[in-house]
């Protein structure tokens, strides 16, 4: 294989030249074509360590394109173009997890020059702010319980949602919520700015009442199969009316405990463990499902584990991200599998970037997974449009 060369395949031009710019400043040597048997031609001849393909090009079927690169046991780094609202995109994604073929993203439009070049080099990226393409201004904002009071008043909180999908079918089991502040003059603001600030002030119980008038409500939508999986404060566990207000919403609703997933982390087990404990029983009793956030970003134990009654554990996504160039990664996240497996809990990887990720894990025994790979956090009518192109498929 060449290193630094690549190969664009895009009947349009525009998207190529932009491309093909930023990866020349990068040193790669560069060909565009628009034509699909003359770029397969140049693929066998030239062996580019880098692809990126449009699928949405007319007369080029996107599953096929990649089936025949993967019968000529392709090792190139492979970027697609195009993409989002494409119908064909989940087929796509799925073949290419099957083909074992090493997607590096899906470049959406329009998109930042930062994603195109973390996707044109070997190094993973673990930039929270570069991929999710929102909250890049460099203003400050003061966060306080004033601003926070502010905003809830102004209804500027709002709920986007992230698939979880099955990684042996493809199939959409359920969404996480993610919270997003819409400030009018700072733009889209993410979690780590107001959630810390609201859990110290006492704002973030009516910051997850937000999550759950809204999440609940919108999963009930969805249909009677799907899962909603919401974030807890540590904060929200150790209170003793917070299983009530689940348990009223979900009636509310008319949604069942059984597809309510509560995310919390390590930290709301061990600030009173014997709280926690009666806490979670409690919640485990009314029906609904418990998942372990974070799993093995630091100092996860797994005795606290086999003790507490969760039903999921999520692999934390500096785990997942870091698979495919840290062997002490894949090792941390096989042991953890395996002991997810023994202590018969489900297993959801996070951070699933690119098909290296999806095919490792899969291979490892990992059921589910979500990431960026598959969508990134959308708002509620995203989310409609995307599962319906998704759904489409199977
Ligand atoms: P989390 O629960 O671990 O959520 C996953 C985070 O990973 C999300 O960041 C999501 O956008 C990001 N992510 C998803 N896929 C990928 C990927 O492929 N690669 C990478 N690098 N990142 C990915 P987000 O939305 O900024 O949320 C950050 C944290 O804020 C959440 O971490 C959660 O702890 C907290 N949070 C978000 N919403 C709520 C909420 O409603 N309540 C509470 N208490 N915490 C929340
Ligand atoms: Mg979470």
């Amino acid at each position: 294989m060449r290193a630094n060369t690549l190969l664009i395949l895009d009947d349009e031009g525009d998207d190529a030249h932009i491309i093909a710019t930023e990866a020349q400043s990068l040193g790669f040597e560069v060909r565009i074509f628009d034509d699909a048997k003359q770029f397969l031609a140049a693929f066998l001849e030239e062996e580019p360590s880098h692809l990126a393909i449009d699928i949405l090009m007319p007369g080029v079927h996107g599953v096929e394109l990649l089936h025949t690169l993967a019968q000529h046991q392709c090792q190139s780094a492979i970027i697609l173009t195009s993409g989002i609202g494409t119908a064909a995109l989940p087929a796509v994604q799925l073949a290419a997890i099957q083909y074992q073929l090493n997607i590096r993203g899906i470049l959406h439009h329009p998109f930042h020059q930062h994603i195109l070049r973390n996707m044109l080099s070997d190094q993973v990226s673990v930039d929270l702010h570069a991929h999710t393409g929102h909250d890049i201004s460099t203003q400050s904002l003061i966060v306080d319980a004033e601003t926070i009071e502010e905003a809830i008043r102004q209804h500027e909180f709002a709920l986007y949602y992230q698939p979880q999908i099955d990684l042996v079918n493809g199939k959409v089991i359920g969404f996480e919520g993610l919270l997003r502040w819409h400030h009018p003059v700072m733009g889209v603001k993410l979690p780590e700015l107001f959630i810390p600030v609201a859990e110290k002030t006492g704002h973030i119980d009516l910051l997850t009442q937000i999550v759950i008038e809204t999440g609940f409500h919108f999963i009930r939508s969805l249909g009677n199969a799907l899962s909603f999986s919401m974030n807890i404060s540590p904060k929200s566990i150790q209170n003793q009316a917070f299983a009530n207000t689940l348990v009223n919403a979900c009636q509310a609703s008319n949604l069942p405990p059984e597809r309510v997933m509560l995310e919390l982390t390590e930290t709301a087990t061990t600030e009173d463990p014997d709280k926690a404990q009666h806490a979670l029983a409690k919640l485990r009793e009314e029906g609904f499902k418990l998942s372990i956030d974070d799993f093995g970003n630091n100092n996860s134990s797994v005795s606290r584990l086999s003790n507490l009654p969760f039903t999921s554990l999520k692999i934390d996504k500096s785990l997942v991200t870091t698979m495919e160039i840290s062997s002490k990664s894949r090792k941390v996240v096989a042991s953890t599998l395996k002991l997810a497996e023994s202590l018969n809990i489900e297993t959801i990887a996070a951070g699933i970037e690119n098909t290296m990720a999806a095919i490792g894990l899969r291979e490892l025994g990992c059921r589910y997974g979500q990431g960026y790979y598959f969508a990134r956090p959308m708002d509620q009518a995203a989310t409609v449009h995307w599962l319906q192109h998704w759904n489409r498929q199977f």
